[in-house]
């Protein structure tokens, strides 16, 4: 009977053992899914686009410079206003 105790003690230590590799693997695991779920967040959003906006110096509305129409050194909105502006 004198022996089992040993027994009883090492098993105890054995099982220890085990659940606290078990808690590790779990920590490592939940962090490694936090972790990605940051780089999936850290995706970038739609790249912002660069074009320039131009305004229109006649209604002095903003657009974009490749819709815009230039004439003599300024932007307009459209070729009515162009025309306008120039009359
Ligand atoms: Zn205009």
């Amino acid at each position: 009977m004198g022996l089992l105790v040993p027994r009883d003690f090492l098993e105890t230590r054995i099982v220890s053992k085990l659940v606290l590799l078990v808690l590790i693997g779990v920590l490592v695991y939940v962090v490694y899914r936090s972790a990605n779920r940051i780089g999936q967040r850290d995706v970038p959003a739609q790249p912002k686009s660069a074009e320039d906006m131009v305004r229109c110096v006649h209604c002095g509305v903003n657009l974009p410079r490749s819709e815009a129409v230039l004439s003599k050194g300024a932007f307009f909105c459209g070729d009515e206003h162009r025309r306008l502006h120039q009359s």
